[in-house]
């Protein structure tokens, strides 16, 4: 076991995982799963959450110290954002194209509507979706842009609100180049010093990955109830998972042109972060793992990740806006049709882009900013619940598959701006085993 590379081992504990759930499901033994397995799940993802926030701060302050030229700040800003924002829109269309040609929504039969309806319209996940939806809505339009600027970094530290803390790092260590060498060593040497400890607790935490992945996938496992349903929403669902599938061949192509890196070996570097990103179903919580992998495994300089994947996860969710795209249309066939028009296919190319990026990188985030999606379009409110009733099933595998998505989408782009700067290197071979050995 101890020879065998992470990604093997972490796929082993998922599979193993999805086994044990269908069999505690067979069992009746859910109850034991939620109490005495899902727990581990929680802690792992707890942990990586922890180092999120440190990680975030001492390599973003350590890279941009490095940098020593603050013009290369405004032209990787400027590319990271124009890459995402280009990414973003490829992965909208793709959906759009994919749900026009397919039309999964069409001629589903009444009675399965009518099921679906008294079996999710009111169910705590829906109606807690539309809630936090609404709560999104009353802020003004310029709020997000506020919501940069912290007034308190403690707070913005713990409450892990992500882009204040990069602008925070980053306007520290803006400063640090500004002041004298002299007196800013100190401070770049601690996180400097930091950072590497952060690093090396990725190490250690990534080594209960495989045992937490079989918690995390047995606990899903024992969240599915009706594969009547889930039958029914087949097509939509391969929809989505299809469109996903080209989106990664997109990345693929991207590094291979771009970067001239062999699309075989990035998928190998960076499958450990997507297989954490399919299990947590968070690209927040896979934070920490992608920065390592990107930095130590495909050799992007630290003051490329340390801005670009933190900021990926925050604002370019490629996955989830080719998802919003394609369950906004699937809606419509089922229960709006009049609503099908190309006007409103255009606005929702237009509210994805912005919804994914408002969408936070949590467990079904997408769903929530989806009403918000199918709102611009003037959806009719009471049809809503129905909606969102619809997609409810599924929404949870998918999930898993849009945020491997999202998270690749970041490594991607944060190779394609190392390399336009030229901070892109070979990296040094590294192995989770050597680790293993050392600790
Ligand atoms: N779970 C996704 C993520 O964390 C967001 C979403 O699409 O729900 O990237």
């Amino acid at each position: 076991m101890k020879k065998l590379a992470l990604h093997w081992k972490i796929i082993i504990g998922m599979i193993l995982g999805i086994i044990f759930g269908f069999i505690m499901n067979s069992v009746g033994g859910k109850n034991f799963v939620s109490d005495w397995i899902s727990p581990f799940g929680t802690i792992f993802i707890n942990l990586l959450k922890l180092i999120a926030v440190p990680l975030i701060l001492a390599s973003l302050i350590k890279g941009i110290s490095d940098l020593k030229n603050i013009s290369k700040i405004k032209a990787m800003g400027l590319r990271t954002i124009s890459i995402y924002i280009s990414t973003t829109l490829v992965a909208i269309i793709i959906g759009l194209s994919i749900v026009n040609m397919v039309k999964p929504g069409e001629g589903m039969p009444e009675a399965t509507i009518e099921k679906i309806k008294t079996k999710y319209a009111s169910a705590e996940g829906v109606s807690d979706k539309l809630a936090k939806a609404s709560q999104h809505k009353e802020s003004g339009p310029l709020q997000p842009l506020v919501d940069i600027f912290p007034s308190n970094i403690f707070k913005a530290l713990g409450e892990a609100k992500m882009l204040q803390v990069i602008f925070f790092a980053l306007f520290v260590g803006i400063c640090l180049l500004l002041i004298s060498e002299e007196k800013a060593r100190p401070l770049v040497k601690f996180f400097d010093s930091l950072n590497e400890v952060v690093m090396k607790m990725v190490d250690l935490i990534m080594l209960f990955a495989p045992y937490a992945v079989f918690a995390l996938m047995a606990n899903v496992i024992i969240a599915f109830d009706d594969t009547e349903i889930l039958l029914k929403l087949l097509n939509y669902a391969l929809c989505v998972v299809g469109g996903l599938i080209l989106m990664i061949g997109f990345y693929l192509i991207l590094v291979s042109v771009y970067t001239k890196k062999s699309p075989l070996w990035f998928l190998k570097q960076i499958s450990p972060a997507q297989l954490l990103a399919f299990s947590t179903s968070s690209s927040a919580a896979t934070l920490p793992v992608t920065m390592e992998r990107v930095e130590e495994h495909l050799g992007v300089d630290k003051e490329v990740s340390g801005f670009v994947l933190p900021v990926g996860a925050t604002v370019n969710m490629d996955g989830t806006s080719l998802y919003q795209g394609i369950a906004a249309v699937f809606i419509m066939q089922v229960i709006w049709p009049d609503g099908l028009t190309f006007m409103n296919q255009l606005t929702i190319i237009a509210t994805a882009l912005l919804a994914s990026i408002g969408s936070a990188a949590v467990p079904s985030a997408g769903m929530v900013m989806l009403v918000i999606v199918l709102e611009s379009i003037g959806f009719p409110a009471e049809l809503l619940p129905i909606g969102l009733a619809l997609i409810f099933a599924v929404d949870r595998p998918l999930d898993m598959c849009r945020t491997v998505v999202n998270v690749t989408g970041d490594a991607t782009v944060s190779m394609m701006v190392a390399k336009s700067l030229g901070k892109l290197h070979d990296p040094k071979p590294k192995e989770w085993d050597d680790n293993y050995e050392k600790v």
